[in-house]
């Protein structure tokens, strides 16, 4: 990494920031709260996507206390479509510890903070620098690609020593005062100014005269690209059952999505013939199946490619673990992952 020497590092950024930063809920009133419950949204997921679940989320669990308490039905009805789900029972879990063992009070520690469930160092730096103004970083994709390019790094920011190394440049420049302001700062240029794949706004970006990959046109290549694994594709078919305009669903008990509800399903691909064969074997009486089409969803590392058959049965019979559910019950009372929402979607508009 090469050495950039510029004591305003932190005034500049400040300075900037001072005049763009952009007018988000959470930054309204940062209470140890909010920020705790705006961190955590945002970890995976685009500020405008996280706004209007912020906004709700706000509204309904008041505070720590209200979270603790919350079921997990509620948690996830509301939660739904954000993703990365684990995230919310995490979030849950945390403020039951905080509730506990810390008398409601969201800790100030970044050591304190990363003990909690779902909560890694650049949660823990972002929290307790923005909500209690400590001095602490929080170094995350944004950071590293703004800083690798200022400084011209062209090393694998994946590894733990350049991470190290990035944190340490931060550290380094954090101002006397307002670590909060700084923190959210470097998001913001992250986010707004210095984006990915080449496409940075450098003629706006507080850096530029001392950018390295700006001043070299290096900045398609800087942070250096590394390969990702590649992503497992899992066939699904999904099986739309309908008795009397209701829909049957079941919770998922472990795994990816646990403790949602979802769509009956099994692996493979089947087809009409199989279908049939499948709900046979299974002693359903059905009226007719009908295909429904093909849908697919991209998970962080798995893809679920999935065909759809509307299954219509001809008598009441439980099931166990289904639930019957009706639209208003889909719309309002059960979370289901977005995963499903192309066959969702259909029974809400079909039937
Ligand atoms: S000058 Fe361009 S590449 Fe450099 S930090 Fe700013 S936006 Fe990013």
């Amino acid at each position: 990494m090469s050495k950039v020497q510029n004591p305003s590092f932190s005034s500049k950024l400040l300075a900037w920031y001072d005049n763009h930063a952009r007018v988000l809920p959470w930054r309204d009133d940062p209470t140890p709260y909010r920020v705790l419950i705006s961190e955590i949204m945002l970890q995976q997921t685009r500020v405008e996507t996280v706004i209007p679940y912020f906004e709700r989320f706000i509204i309904r669990l008041t505070d720590i206390f209200s979270l603790a308490k919350i079921s997990d039905d509620e948690l996830f009805k509301l939660w739904e479509g954000l993703g990365y789900y684990r995230r919310a029972s995490n979030l849950k879990r945390t403020a039951q510890i905080i509730v506990d063992q810390y008398k409601g009070i969201v800790p100030n520690s970044v050591d304190a903070l990363i003990q909690l469930p779902g909560i890694g160092a650049y949660t823990a730096g972002a929290i307790s620098s923005i909500a209690y103004n400590q001095k602490a970083t929080a170094i995350d994709g944004n950071v590293i690609r703004v800083i690798s390019r200022i400084t011209g790094n062209k090393k694998n920011t994946t590894t733990s020593e350049v991470k190290k190394e990035i944190e340490k440049f931060v550290w380094n420049r954090l101002p006397m005062n307002r670590f909060g302001d700084f923190t959210q700062a470097m998001m913001e240029v992250g986010a707004i100014i210095c984006l990915p794949n080449g496409t940075p706004k450098c003629n706006e970006c507080p850096f530029s005269d001392e950018c390295y990959a700006f001043l070299h046109n290096q900045t398609d290549v800087i942070p250096l690209k590394t390969s990702k694994p590649k992503r497992l594709v899992e066939e699904l078919t999904v099986f739309i059952y309908i008795y009397q305009n209701q829909i049957a669903i079941r919770k998922r008990e472990e795994g990816l999505l646990s403790g949602l509800f979802e769509l009956p399903n099994e692996q493979g691909k089947f087809t009409h013939a199989m279908c049939e064969e499948y709900c046979n074997s299974k002693g359903y009486r059905v009226s007719n199946i009908q295909m429904i089409g093909t849908s697919k969803h991209i998970f962080s590392h798995i893809e679920w490619k999935m065909n759809g058959f509307l299954v219509n049965l001809e008598s009441d019979f439980s099931i166990e673990h289904w639930t019957w559910a009706t639209k208003n019950d889909v719309l309002n009372k059960y979370s289901i992952p977005k995963a499903f929402s192309f066959y969702i979607d259909w029974f809400l508009l079909n039937r």
